[in-house]
Parts: C-alpha cells; sequence; structure tokens
C-alpha cells in the first residue's frame, strides 16, 4: 500500500530546492510546492501528514504493508517525480496522494483526481479510476464533507498535469479532501475526529477496490 502525504513542512524555507524544474510526464512542472493552509494558519502539508499517519496506523492494524513518500513534517520533498517513483517501485497493489485544496474561500468539499493516459500510466487508469469511485463513495459514507461545490463533477475530476497520475504505474488517484480557506472546511480539516475519519474512509476504499465488495459502512 502506498501514501503520499503531500508537499513537507520544511518547504516553505527550501524555494530553491522545491522550485527545481521536473518533467512531470507532459510537461515541466515545479519539484513541490509549499501546499496551502487554512486562514488560521494551519497547514496543508501538516494535514496531509496526520491523516497520512492515522491512515498508515489503520492499514498496519489491517495486516498491510505500507511504504510512504516522506516519515515526518520536518523535512524537505522530496520532488513529485520521486514521490511517484517510491510508489512504483514497492509495487504498491494501490496507492494514494494526500492533500487539500487551496481553492475560493467560499467554495467547500472533497475532490478525487484520478489520472489521464499518457502512456506511462496507461495500464492503471481503469484501475485508478475505479478506486477514485471508492474513495468518492467512502469520503461520503464515512465523513460529512462534500463534495466539491466549485471543481469536478461529484467529487471526482480528471487532471493531465501532475507528475504523481502521470508518472504512476500503480493504481493511484489524489485526494483533496477539502478546501483550506473556506472557514466551515477548515474547522473539520484541522480536527484530529476529521482526520481520522478521512482515514477511516481510505482504508474503507482501499479493502473495496482490493477485494471488489461494495463499501463497508462507517
Ligand atoms: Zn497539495
Amino acid at each position: 500500500m502506498g501514501i503520499d502525504p503531500g508537499h513537507n513542512g520544511g518547504n516553505f524555507t527550501n524555494s530553491a530546492i522545491i522550485n527545481k524544474i521536473i518533467w512531470n510526464g507532459r510537461a515541466d512542472e515545479s519539484c513541490d510546492t509549499t501546499g496551502t493552509a487554512t486562514a488560521g494558519g494551519y497547514t496543508e502539508a501538516q494535514f496531509n501528514f496526520s491523516v497520512a499517519a492515522y491512515l498508515r496506523a489503520d492499514l498496519i492494524a489491517a495486516g498491510a504493508h505500507v511504504v510512504m513518500t516522506r516519515d515526518s513534517n520536518g523535512g524537505v520533498g522530496p520532488c513529485v517525480t520521486t514521490r511517484a517513483q517510491i510508489l512504483n517501485d514497492a509495487h504498491a497493489n494501490v496507492a494514494i496522494d494526500i492533500h487539500a485544496d487551496g481553492g475560493p474561500a467560499t467554495g467547500r468539499g472533497f475532490t478525487v483526481l484520478e489520472p489521464v493516459a499518457d502512456a506511462a500510466n496507461d495500464k492503471v487508469i481503469a484501475s485508478s479510476k475505479a478506486f477514485g469511485v471508492d474513495v468518492r463513495d467512502a469520503m461520503l459514507a464515512y465523513t460529512t464533507m462534500p463534495p466539491s461545490t466549485y471543481y469536478g463533477a461529484s467529487g471526482v475530476v480528471e487532471r493531465n498535469d501532475l507528475a504523481g497520475l502521470n508518472l504512476t504505474t500503480v493504481p493511484k488517484i489524489l485526494v483533496e479532501c477539502g478546501n483550506m480557506p473556506n472557514a466551515t472546511d477548515a474547522r473539520m480539516l484541522t480536527s484530529p475526529a476529521f482526520q481520522q475519519q478521512v482515514a477511516r474512509a481510505f482504508t474503507a476504499a482501499i479493502v473495496a477496490f482490493l477485494t471488489g465488495r461494495p463499501i463497508a459502512r462507517g
């Protein structure tokens, strides 16, 4: 199982490293970014890592072998290309990139980002889309975060401009778990209880994807 908690806490102070240009499979992209934050200053990097830590614990308790792309929230990077490579090299049977969005402050909700075929990822498009639907359904079953009101359709959108999706050779989606600039979403995203709900939703989605059984209710 692969978990990629987006960004990193040290990215804020290392722009020379994270602004380095990499090839994302279709176009140039920066190595990484700082990610967004709530109006109160709670960083997306922290949110992503907190959910990842809960998810890792849940998956290990369920008997899974887990590979993460970073082990703390105090480092820099790695580049998005390296994150993809780590999970490819691990031959993860499924992987998830954890993020939260920096959308318009009036907008709410989560979005599942799915890959678009580009040769490198051709073999995992159908499986990634199936997993994406499982994640969307599990978010609805396990949390009270609504599908995005400003992005995608019914909580899902395709993206062809992200290294993590363009370069993946394992089934993978990226989740924007909520919209950090929105006050209602921010209250949820900063709550450990919500972060644990999201981890349980992802675990349920992973189990459903790997077993072919419907999402277990939260
Ligand atoms: Zn992000």
